[in-house]
């Protein structure tokens, strides 16, 4: 059986004590074991941050964007074997496997194009400069610099290419060394691609490491100018905040939690129509896509009451058509959550839905295809429906991380707003209109609680790619339950592995200082 090390100090190396095993979700079969025990952590960082460090900041953005080109390009080139990968040890069908492996090198080689622009510099001037006193020298100009640490990268088991993607490609550019620390259970990709970073030495010396295996004290390490850009569950997130080393050493943390997100459509659209067609076809592909196991995915979908019957048969509809089961099967379109512990969290979520709201779907027994008798971590589409968005609890409160939405209905835009922010802050929410004014109340009265708001009406029904895919070029992230983190967003990415300085002096010295 294949043993996962880690990739630190510029080596790998295997933990020779306890292991744990990873499965194949759809057949619970053993795919390979993990250990680090014995990782000499403290000599980890040390190196990455001395080493990988000064080895980056040697570079030009330019040539930091060569390296992120090439970490993509050997993602493409090794797409196929990643795919079975991530079949294997997440349960993805084809399709899942592809949005996480192309999320990854599309988002490198974005993050490529915008250190290509930014060519023999080293530093980012941000913004004009200032003229500080009544002469025109004295001027302040403030600039970003690498933060001279290192950036611990912490991902959720369910995007173990993509996840590490996003991170690196604004570490990377910004002039971090990075330490990948994957879920466990999902960790065969991760571990995939970094071998493949350090077979063809497409990366510095130290800029990338990779630590396998339970956390430990791994957060003891992290001080001073290291920054740690964490995605995963809120229970998790909580512990990072209390870390001394974040509350009395100010130690920069961005967190990507968990999220209600939610898609309101709007009274104005007609059955049939485009923009309805965009609405049923975005809800019913993220609460399938990945089992439903995306932060962006649409939880709670807001409908004006009377069309709550016709909008909740018309997903029905969709998700009838969806066939669970082992996604090595073709015509599987849906494959098992990642863990036991995904299964169990998202069946007791389902029954805190069910006590308060009516099955549309998922209620009855089910057999999922070609998986072996009793074995895997399925669960159905399931859906539920309630006349009344206000009056619901859990469906605001809790997160059900798998293939499970609510249909909610409201009357009026003001209710469903309202209904909205009951989530406490998201991701990502979605709304469906071709009416102006709809759109118009509808955003500006969930802006302040989303990272990111998706409008769709009839122009762009077929153009958009939906809420559930991220793009590099907006941010990502969200206030409140979400986390209050932000990525990506093109550069803006890059200012959390930078420290912004103002610089105030005499504007030659400043501008020749600068590039
Ligand atoms: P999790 O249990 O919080 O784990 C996330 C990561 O934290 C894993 O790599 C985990 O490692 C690590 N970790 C656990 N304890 C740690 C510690 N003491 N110190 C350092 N690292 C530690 O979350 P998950 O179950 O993987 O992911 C599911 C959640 O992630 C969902 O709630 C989902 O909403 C959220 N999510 C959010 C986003 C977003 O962008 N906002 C994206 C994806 C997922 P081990 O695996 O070794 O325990």
């Amino acid at each position: 059986m294949q043993v996962l090390g880690s990739y630190a100090s510029g080596s790998w190396f295997v933990g020779q004590g306890k292991k744990q095993t990873l499965l194949n979700p759809a057949t619970e079969e053993a795919v390979a074991e993990i250990s680090s025990e014995g990782l000499d952590l403290g000599r980890a960082f040390h190196f990455a941050r001395e080493t990988g460090g000064k080895e980056l900041r040697a570079l030009t953005f330019a040539e930091r964007a060569e390296v992120l080109l090439a970490i993509s390009r050997a993602l493409h080139k090794e797409r196929e074997a990643l795919i079975e990968l991530a079949m294997k040890n997440g349960g993805n069908t084809r399709g899942d496997a592809k949005f996480d492996i192309d999320g990854a090198s599309g988002t490198l080689a974005y993050y490529a194009g915008l250190g290509k622009e930014l060519g023999a510099k080293r530093v980012l001037v941000e913004g004009e400069s200032a003229q500080l006193s009544r002469g025109p020298r004295f001027v302040g100009q403030h600039a970003l610099v690498p933060r001279r640490g290192v950036a611990l990268l912490i991902n959720a088991f369910n995007f173990p290419a993509w996840g590490i993607g996003e991170k690196a490609a604004c570490a990377l550019l910004a002039g971090m060394p990075i330490l990948i620390k994957p879920a466990t259970s999902t960790a065969l990709v991760a571990t995939r691609i970094v071998e493949l970073i350090a077979e063809q030495n497409l990366a510095p010396k130290g800029a990338i490491s990779l630590l396998n295996g339970p956390a430990g004290n791994l957060t003891d390490f992290v001080s001073g100018e290291d920054v740690i850009s964490f995605t995963g569950g809120s229970k998790t997130a909580a512990m990072l905040r209390a870390l001394p080393s974040v509350v009395s050493g100010s130690l920069r943390l961005n967190i990507e939690a968990d999220s209600l997100n939610a898609a309101v459509l709007g009274a104005d659209v007609e059955l049939g129509s485009d923009t309805w067609n965009a609405f049923i076809r975005d809800v019913s592909r993220d609460i399938t896509q990945k089992a439903g196991q995306k932060c962006t995915a649409i939880r709670r979908i807001f409908v004006p009451k009377d069309r709550l019957s016709d909008a909740t048969d018309a997903l029905v509809e969709r998700l009838r058509e969806i066939v669970v089961g082992n996604p090595t099967e073709d015509s599987v379109t849906m494959g098992p959550l990642a863990t036991s512990t995904q299964l169990a969290d998202v069946r007791a979520g389902i029954e805190r839905l069910a006590a308060e709201s009516s099955y549309a779907i998922g209620a009855d027994p089910f057999q999922p295809l070609g998986a072996p008798a009793g074995k895997g971590f399925f669960v159905q589409p399931t859906l539920f429906f309630s006349n009344d968005a206000a009056r619901e609890n859990a469906v605001h409160a809790h997160e059900v991380f798998g293939p499970c939405g609510s249909v909610l209905g409201y009357e009026g835009n003001e209710a469903a707003v309202e209904g909205v922010r009951k989530g406490g802050g998201a991701l990502v929410s979605s709304i469906y209109t071709d009416d102006r004014r709809t759109a118009g109340e509808l955003a500006l009265g969930m802006a302040s609680a989303h990272g990111r708001l998706v409008i769709t009406n009839a122009k762009i029904a077929e153009q958009t790619v939906g809420p559930g895919t991220v793009l590099p070029h907006s941010i990502h992230g969200g206030p409140g339950r979400a986390g209050g983190g932000e990525e990506l967003g093109g550069l803006r990415g890059l200012s959390f592995y930078s420290h912004r300085v103002a610089l105030q002096g005499d504007r030659p010295l400043l501008e020749a200082l600068l590039g």
